[in-house]
């Protein structure tokens, strides 16, 4: 058993039993004997499962929102948007069972026609930090490319995934197709990564066991698609609008408590602005609402855990502390949001992802220098440009070695568009028109006419 605590109070809110190897090996076997069956539905039929398991994800998303804001101390807000999306990602992929078609290729002799084939079992290993969103990016295309899924929520966070994974039941999807087993990373995860039946697994978690995963798979040739750490830049240039800059900088970080892979925690303000701009920020960080998830006003809850807020903790003492807001004290995981000046690129909390509400800023000279510094990280996920100059947009957006760029807004994910990671911070990309292929072998037939 697993105890499952409201990281705003500290409350138990439940136990949820951890699934044991026996159990995680026969749901994988009962998973690949669906797979025979669910790869053969016709097409327009698992697209209309898919649609009514959006329809009533779509009749639960205040429900699961709520669960949410219990189980990770999400803010309301960002919970019900997270719901949301699981719909729209079901939406969205259950158009590609009619439409994932091969290529008809010129040969000499015959037709030569290539076929996109579901994998088999997929394995999707889902963090902490959003629990809703990273299974949905997972479990939609693969299931929308045939291949039927198991996954394993974080130990922390399970509660949304048990229930998405009764309302595929509810929904109509077969027994088996959809399977959802809590339980430890080395236990259930891990099983995933050496059960032969299961032929990829999709994991999102950190840079150190994203890596011990990948090793993991090369001993089967298993697919695996990766997303992992980020230290992403937000770049203020001096032509910038400061104000809209200076007044969306809190929620690029401070957003789920700075838990989120894609948060701008490394600020890089071009020096001729440097003090004018830190003056628009420090009301901006003051002003950002930090209190029960629940209430519609807040914008950030609390850390999810005890050991979580001692890790964030660690990076500030000693820092040099230029301002931060409020947070409630009593019980619960909080944490202010906090801005630190980095002294040089060595400065721990400029280096690493801390995972907190913590924003580390420097200032930089010219353009080389802005890209220089952005680009001075093992991690390579998202970040934002600030200017008005077009040219310089697009240069310095080629420049950045990021997966996800923004120009003079901070948005990251679109269900719609390519999301991952370049070096350390992901392999493979999710979401958007290509996630398909990345849970599908092509398949090459040659029919001769002779
Ligand atoms: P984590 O790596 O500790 O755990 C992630 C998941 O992997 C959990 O479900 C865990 O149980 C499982 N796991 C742990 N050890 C395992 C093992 N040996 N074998 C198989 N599975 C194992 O990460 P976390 O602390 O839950 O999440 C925070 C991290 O996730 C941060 O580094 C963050 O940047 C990253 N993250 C990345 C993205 C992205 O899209 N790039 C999104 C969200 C979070």
């Amino acid at each position: 058993m697993t105890e499952v605590i409201n990281p705003a109070t500290g409350a138990v809110l439940t136990d949820v039993p951890a699934s044991d190897l026996a159990r995680t090996d026969a749901a994988i076997e009962r998973a690949h004997r669906a797979f025979a069956d669910w790869r053969g539905v016709a097409p327009a039929d698992r697209a209309r499962l898919l649609r009514r398991f959006a329809a009533v994800v779509d009749a639960h998303v205040d429900e699961l929102a709520d669960l949410e804001v219990r189980n990770s101390g999400h803010t309301i807000g960002n919970a019900r948007w997270e719901a949301g999306n699981v719909r729209d990602v079901l939406d969205y992929y259950a158009g590609a069972p009619e439409r994932l078609a091969g290529r008809q290729i010129p040969v000499a002799g015959g037709v030569d026609v290539t076929f996109h084939e579901p994998l088999g079992v997929v394995g999707i290993i889902v963090p902490w930090n959003f629990p809703m969103p990273i299974a949905g990016w997972g479990f939609g295309p693969a299931l929308a490319a045939g291949n039927t899924v198991v996954l394993k929520p974080a130990e922390l966070t399970p509660l949304t995934a048990i229930r998405l994974g009764e309302l595929a039941l509810e929904a109509g999807l077969p027994e088996d197709v959809f399977t959802v087993l809590p339980g430890k990373g080395g236990v259930v995860g891990q099983r995933f990564v050496t059960h032969p039946a299961v032929r990829k697994v999709c994991f999102t978690g950190s840079t150190g066991v994203g890596k011990s995963i990948m090793a993991g798979c090369a001993e089967q040739v298993k697919r695996v698609t990766l997303e992992l750490g980020g230290k992403s830049a937000n770049i203020v240039f001096a032509d910038a609008d400061l104000d809209r800059a200076a007044a969306s900088a809190p929620a690029s970080v401070f957003d789920n408590a700075g838990q989120d892979c894609c948060a701008r925690s490394r600020l890089l303000v071009q020096d001729s602005v440097y003090d004018r701009f830190l003056a628009l920020l420090e009301p901006a960080v003051k002003a950002f609402r930090v209190e029960d998830p629940s209430r519609p006003t807040a914008e950030m809850g609390p850390l999810i855990s005890a050991g979580q807020r001692s890790s964030v903790a660690s990076y500030v003492t000693g820092a040099d502390v230029a301002f931060t807001g409020d947070a409630p004290d009593g019980d619960g995981w909080w944490y202010p949001p906090t801005v630190l000046l980095a002294h040089s690129t060595g400065d721990r909390h400029w280096r690493e992802e801390v995972f907190g509400p913590v924003l580390s800023v420097l200032p930089f000279r010219d353009e080389e220098e802005a890209l220089r510094l952005a680009n001075d990280t093992e991690y390579g996920l998202s970040g934002s440009i600030w200017t008005r100059d077009v040219g310089r947009a697009l240069r310095v957006a080629r420049g950045v070695e990021s997966g996800n760029l923004s120009v003079n807004s901070h948005s990251s994910v679109r269900y719609s568009t390519p999301f991952g990671g370049m070096k350390q911070s992901g392999l493979g990309r999710e979401l958007g028109p290509d996630a398909l292929q990345s849970f599908t072998d092509v398949k090459n037939v040659f029919i001769s006419t002779d």
